[in-house]
């Protein structure tokens, strides 16, 4: 696998970060790069339905079964055949007996005659037709329809939501809660998924503390792991927290082994700039395989990308809204194709009118964060949640979209039609 451009020389200073002097790498060109350097990884184990919420289909599911299995009604009312149905005026019927859900009328109905039937009972063979109850009126006992109807009306055939033989869920889909109602609907109970990547991550930094203890001048408290391991867990992947990591080779590598010796990915933050104390790309050049891409993405433009042991590297920048927008755009891709997802969709873009004024200069792909509404009178509005500098982290707690400014876009002014990515769960 040849992540990168070129492999940094082996007898580079790993700390003394390789500089490449490319021009930046398109967000498409990288994540596309990414997803075809990664095979799925192995493994399958068998779940009962409902532990198996957010997982990877492992295999094809055919139906046994027609889903309904039975012609039955659509309404609560009576049943008869079409071709009794008045063509003027009205007609009046027996009413012979009841069909309920689970208890199918055992008797005839014969002309003229019509069936008491309840929402999902079976439609019995003479009768074709359902016309609902409230266009229904009894007298003496009787049903009188008036005219209007449609032979044929209100009765849903066998199959009509999945045929016996039919495939009913492709392998590599999520198991989203239809997926998981599609599969009870055809009668499995349980189903072979794919085991779940293990995904280990690290913050770097000397100057990062925990969250709960006190903060030393100069010190921040490390936000990027809670922010990772949150969207980790929302793709369903396994999250192996190796804690922060300090800014020394020794430190670093050792982490690296580590994470490499549990798990099938490893996400790091922080190290990957031109500074002195940035040894994540420097490690990942010595002992790993290496790629580095300056991607035209802002915030985030460094990423290092590779394999180190058996695992897949991602080295994300250390600025925390950095980490979420490298994360959302290049990591989830990939780690998803990881996790063996063949049906991912490309996220949805909604066109909206700009209330605020977007500062951008032309050269790179824009992520700003911003709130997207929809305006009474139709359409879509979005505003920026403010301050966009890549280490203000409410401007992603604030936002549910992605404001989406192409490379080339300057400055946005009010009332400019702009494009939204809504974050769709994961942020
Ligand atoms: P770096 O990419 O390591 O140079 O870090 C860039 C900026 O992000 C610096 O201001 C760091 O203090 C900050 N930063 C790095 N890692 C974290 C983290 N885990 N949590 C919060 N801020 C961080
Ligand atoms: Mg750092």
């Amino acid at each position: 696998m040849t992540p990168g451009h070129d492999p940094s020389p082996a007898d580079v200073d790993p700390c003394d970060l390789p500089q490449h002097g490319h021009d930046l790498l398109r967000l498409e060109e990288a994540r596309a790069r990414m997803i075809a350097a990664i095979t799925p990884v192995g493994g399958e184990e068998t779940l009962e339905l409902r532990g198996a919420l957010g997982r990877v289909l492992a295999r094809d599911v055919h139906s046994s079964v027609d889903v309904p299995s039975h012609r039955n009604s659509a309404m609560d009312g009576y049943a008869l055949a079409g071709r009794d149905l008045p063509a003027a005026g009205s007609a009046s019927f027996d009413v012979v007996g009841t069909s309920w859900a689970g208890r199918p009328f055992t008797g005839e109905v014969g002309r003229g005659q019509c069936l008491r039937i309840m929402t999902g009972a079976t439609v019995p063979e003479a009768t074709d037709t359902v016309v609902m109850q409230e266009h229904v009126r009894l007298e003496a006992g009787r049903a009188v329809i008036e005219a209007g109807h449609r032979a044929g009306q209100n009765v849903r055939p066998v199959g009509e939501d999945i045929r016996r033989g039919e495939l009913a869920l492709a392998a590599g889909c999520v198991l989203t809660p239809a997926r998981l109602g599609i599969l009870a609907s055809v009668g499995v109970g349980e189903v072979a998924v794919r085991r779940r990547p293990r995904v280990a991550i690290f913050s770097t930094g000397d100057e990062l503390r925990p969250a709960g203890t006190e903060l030393a001048p100069g010190q921040v408290y490390d936000s990027n792991r809670y922010s990772l391991a949150g969207m980790l867990a929302r793709l369903e992947l396994e999250v192996i927290d190796l804690g922060v990591v300090a800014d020394t080779r020794e430190d670093t590598l050792s982490a690296f082994e580590m994470a490499a010796a549990q798990a099938d990915a490893i996400v790091t933050s922080g190290g990957v700039s031109v500074g002195e104390a940035d040894c994540v790309t420097g490690t990942l050049a010595r002992h790993g395989e290496f790629g580095f891409w300056k991607v035209a993405m802002k915030p985030g433009k460094p990423v290092a990308f590779g394999r180190f042991g058996g695992a897949y590297f991602f080295g994300l920048p250390g600025n925390p809204v950095s980490v979420m927008v490298t994360f959302y755009q290049l990591v989830q891709p990939a780690l998803r194709a990881l996790a063996g997802v063949t049906d991912a969709e490309p996220p949805l873009l909604v066109r909206a009118t700009c209330e605020t004024r977007l500062r951008k200069a032309p050269g790179r792909l824009e992520f700003q964060r911003g709130v997207l509404a929809r305006r009474p009178e139709g359409g879509y509005t979005v505003r920026s949640t403010g301050h966009q500098g890549s280490g203000v982290l409410r401007s992603m707690s604030e936002a549910n979209c992605f404001i989406v400014l192409p490379l080339e876009q300057g400055d946005v002014q009010p009332g400019s039609e702009v494009e939204a990515q809504p974050f769709a769960g994961l942020v």
